[in-house]
């Protein structure tokens, strides 16, 4: 399936949730569900209220977004999911969170998973001091991320990490602001993980 090139707000819309798509913005008066929180289209005010398989879909839609990846790729992550011990849908959001560009994301190293996924495609960083272009490429615990040295000069990487720099990181990653480093201290618990979505309606999804 091909990416999506429309306006990424109405993704937020659509799902009635801010997915935090648009970096700087999402966190200002400008986010576009603050301003309108009703489904974009023109029957978008008189949406009726989900079934049962409509909150799956839309559970399963708002992870995918939030996350930015494809539905292909998300369904062989449930498959992964589903064969690893423990719950299966909070498999499939750990997965989701060890990617390289939403690891980046959370470090403030991007202003958005977007922006991650490009940087990353762009061999701004590196896994264990090995070049990494691979956006999907998951992390595990003890890996150590960092940002390429000659990177680290760059005028515009500058700016990003400045702009991102009081945004939290989560506790699963420990950071070094000062080596631009990051080590994968664990996979992160599922209070740790912030995505809006109830996890089970999306394993029902795919289990039907
Ligand atoms: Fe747009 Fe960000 Fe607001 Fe979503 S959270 S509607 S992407 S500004």
């Amino acid at each position: 399936m091909a990416r999506y090139t429309d306006a990424v707000c109405k993704l937020c819309r659509r799902e009635g949730k801010k997915l935090f798509l648009k970096g700087d913005r999402c966190y200002t008066g400008k986010c576009a569900i603050e301003r309108r929180s009703y489904a974009p289209g023109q029957h978008g005010q008189n949406r009726k209220k989900n079934s049962e398989y409509g909150m799956q879909l839309r559970a399963k839609q708002t992870a995918k977004r939030y996350y930015g990846i494809q539905e292909g790729q998300f369904h062989k992550y449930f498959l992964m999911a589903e064969k690893v011990q423990g719950i299966t849908g909070e498999n499939l959001l750990k997965i989701c969170e060890s990617r390289l560009d939403n690891v980046v994301y959370l470090l403030g190293w991007a202003s958005s998973r977007a922006e991650a996924r490009q940087l990353v495609t762009h061999a701004h960083y590196r896994v264990n001091g090995q070049k990494v272009n691979v956006p999907s490429y998951l992390l595990k615990a003890g890996d150590v991320v960092s940002v390429k040295e000659k990177s680290r000069e760059s005028d515009k990487l500058k700016a990003v990490f400045e702009a991102n720099a009081s945004r939290p990181v989560p506790a699963w990653l420990d950071k070094n602001a000062e080596d631009f480093s990051a080590k994968v201290v664990k996979l992160p618990d599922r209070e740790e993980i912030a995505v809006p979505v109830e996890e089970h309606l999306i394993v029902e999804y795919y289990s039907k």
